[in-house]
């Protein structure tokens, strides 16, 4: 398991057969005490407003180091979380994690306007997922607006009735909500009117290349379109070169997060990242 899955092209929906090896049993044993031993700890990562050249936002990624194989990929436990149901307590792990970090941030002033947190289509399918987030919320004194909650557009697609009415639950909590990934799960455009969401985030794989790859281009290009006749937000993922980034500016593309502009890092160096910026800002003035 400890194979690398970066891909430089779309993956598409597939429902793969899972096949239980010795490894991953072995993995799924140590995921079960992973919380309660304290191996996780959340990540962030900084999204750029291409129009006032701030970062506005970050996204909280989970990441586990297990204490003798080290880091162990989100690509690799989160599939094995949500079929064992794990994930239910992870996830909500990482929300209490990143409201309370956000409020601490929120109240240093960083200039952060929101913390995007992933949500998996188990936890998203949770009856109960509302209370819960409206629970968790309220406990850390967030307004709820500064919580946007991404959802794959994959995930999305499952049961598209039962989405809406979850996603208008969570709107009417005052939440923002995201479109992950989105490009990857063919979604029409019919459906996404129908969804209460603020954001599309277009999945790494369009971003990659699109100076020299024209279909890209022009996919990038009508999304982003699209998404603005919408009234959407729209943050483009995997933004590793300028070259990459100025086209996305030129197409008037509002977010960009990728290596170029920060990787994910733990709170203290998000922290201390956002500090110097601002600083940097200050100085320019
Ligand atoms: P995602 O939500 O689409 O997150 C973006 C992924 O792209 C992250 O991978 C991030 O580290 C990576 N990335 C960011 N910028 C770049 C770049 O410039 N180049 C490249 N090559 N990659 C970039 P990560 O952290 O490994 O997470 C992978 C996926 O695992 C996430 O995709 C998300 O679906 C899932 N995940 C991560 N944390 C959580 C979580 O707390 N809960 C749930 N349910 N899923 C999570
Ligand atoms: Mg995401
Ligand atoms: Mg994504
Ligand atoms: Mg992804």
């Amino acid at each position: 398991y400890a194979k690398s899955q970066k891909s430089s092209y779309c993956q598409f929906y597939q429902s793969d057969m899972v096949v239980a090896t010795a490894d991953q049993i072995r993995l799924e044993t140590w995921l079960r005490y992973a919380l309660e031993r304290n191996e996780f700890e959340v990540y962030y990562q900084p999204q750029l407003n291409l129009r006032t050249g701030r970062i506005e936002a970050a996204e909280a990624l989970i990441r586990w180091k297990h204490p003798e194989m080290g880091y162990i990929s989100p690509g690799q436990f989160i599939p094995l979380a949500e079929e064992t149901g794990l994930i239910i307590s992870i996830g909500q792990w990482v929300l209490e994690t990143a409201c309370k970090q956000a409020r601490q941030w929120h109240d240093m002033n960083l200039g952060l306007r929101h913390m995007s947190v992933n949500l998996s289509s188990v936890q998203f399918n949770q009856g109960t997922l509302s209370q819960q987030i409206a629970h968790t919320i309220k406990n850390t004194g967030l307004s709820p607006h500064m919580i946007e909650l991404e959802i794959t557009e994959t995930a999305l697609m499952q049961d598209a009735n039962a989405a809406i009415r979850t996603l208008n639950e969570l709107k009417d909590l005052g939440m923002r909500l995201a479109v992950d990934d989105f490009g990857t799960g063919y979604s029409s455009l019919g459906y996404l009117q129908k969804l209460p969401i603020d954001t599309l985030k277009i999945d790494n794989c369009f971003v990659r290349g699109v100076t020299t790859d024209h279909k890209n281009q022009v996919i990038l290009q009508s999304a982003i379109q699209m998404g603005h006749d919408l009234g959407l937000c729209i943050v483009a993922e995997g933004v590793e070169t300028m070259d990459e980034q100025s086209f996305l500016e030129a197409y008037q593309c509002d977010f960009v997060q990728g290596y170029l502009i920060g990787k994910p890092m733990n709170a203290a160096q998000l922290q201390a990242y956002l500090e110097q910026r601002l600083a940097l800002v200050q100085i320019a003035v």
